[in-house]
């Protein structure tokens, strides 16, 4: 068997008092041709922690594989179903709570926009509509390289923790879907911020660890047969509660820090699975403290980098 790493302290405040809570449970079997290796991690069981200090929560190991994440992201996908992700308006509440936003903030013009993780671009598109100068970047070939043909803007093939690379700065960051499958968060952030223009912003869209805790929870109890799951193949790696969330922006130097439910994505089927979602994410909306209730299945933040004054009053926070 493959050697595994201990995760060591909350990757978010650094805390050591934890508490198991959830097993994942690794399952390469479909990378046996392609990465053997990976494959070879099949069976293994790996226990989820939560910081009982700030709430963020992550596995105990991780595999020991060079280059683990990029592997195991590097799925093979068809054609097909790569245009159908570029076509899919799944997300289109999400993207446009997340335009709208970034549009009354940022007023310069141009407005320049990097949208890391871009997946197969359909957020570049549709920023790119809205007037925003786009880019992106992402790790998967596949997608980058639909993203890239489909929207006509630059989408660089490169993780996020190289994104210095660039050597430019944006008005606007986005990560949506993204920070969750990463590991170390804080350092992946203060990567970000460094890509971020003074006074601009960044949104980031997670799952909200404790309430998809308790959405599998109460579906384990009541569907026979269900193993309720987080981060099956470590595809979830970090779970951020709102404070945790709040807590690794402040750490990586963003102020400015608002954390709300996030817009539901909206699948294909039954009209009223979209009826339900979207009426709880208006109740949650509307609560007084709905974001820290079962109600906030996502969360959506904003942040700003504040540029740093000369006066002594420094306006990040270290
Ligand atoms: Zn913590």
């Amino acid at each position: 068997m493959p050697a595994f790493h201990p995760t060591g302290p909350c990757w978010v405040c650094g805390g050591s008092s934890r508490t198991r809570f959830n097993q994942a449970v690794l399952d390469f079997s479909a990378w046996r041709e392609q990465d053997p290796d990976l494959a070879a991690c099949t069976g293994e069981r790996i226990w989820l922690w939560h910081c009982r200090a700030c709430g963020f929560a992550q596995p105990d190991r991780i595999p020991a594989l060079p280059r683990f994440f990029e592997r195991m992201y590097d799925q093979r996908w068809s054609d097909e179903w790569v245009a159908a992700e570029f076509e899919s308006t799944c997300k289109d509440l999400i993207f446009a709570r997340i335009r709208s936003t970034l549009g009354k903030r940022v007023q310069t013009t141009p407005r320049t926009l990097l949208d890391v993780g871009c997946h197969a671009g359909r957020f570049l598109r549709l920023a790119g509509q809205a007037g925003w100068r786009a880019e992106g970047t992402e790790i998967n070939e596949r997608t980058s390289a639909h993203a890239a043909a489909s929207t006509g803007v630059p989408v660089h093939h490169l993780s996020a923790e190289r994104l210095d690379e660039l050597g430019r700065r944006f008005d606007a960051v986005t990560l949506t879907d993204v920070l969750e499958h990463i590991p170390q968060p804080v350092a992946l952030l203060s990567n970000v911020r460094r890509v971020v223009a003074d006074d601009g912003w960044v949104a980031i869209k997670v799952p909200c660890g404790p309430a998809q805790l308790m959405k599998e929870t109460w579906r384990a109890r009541l569907s026979r047969g269900y193993r309720a799951t987080l981060a099956d193949n470590l595809v979830h790696i970090s779970h951020f509660s709102p404070r945790a969330l709040r807590g690794a922006l402040e750490r990586a130097g963003f102020d400015e820090i608002t954390v709300e439910i996030a817009a539901p994505e909206c699948p294909p089927g039954p009209w009223t699975a979209r009826f339900v979602r979207l009426a709880l994410f208006q109740i949650g909306r509307h609560v007084p403290g709905g974001v820290h209730t079962p109600l906030a299945l996502h969360l959506q933040a904003f942040a700003r980098a504040r540029r740093k004054t000369g006066s002594g009053l420094a306006t990040t926070t270290p």
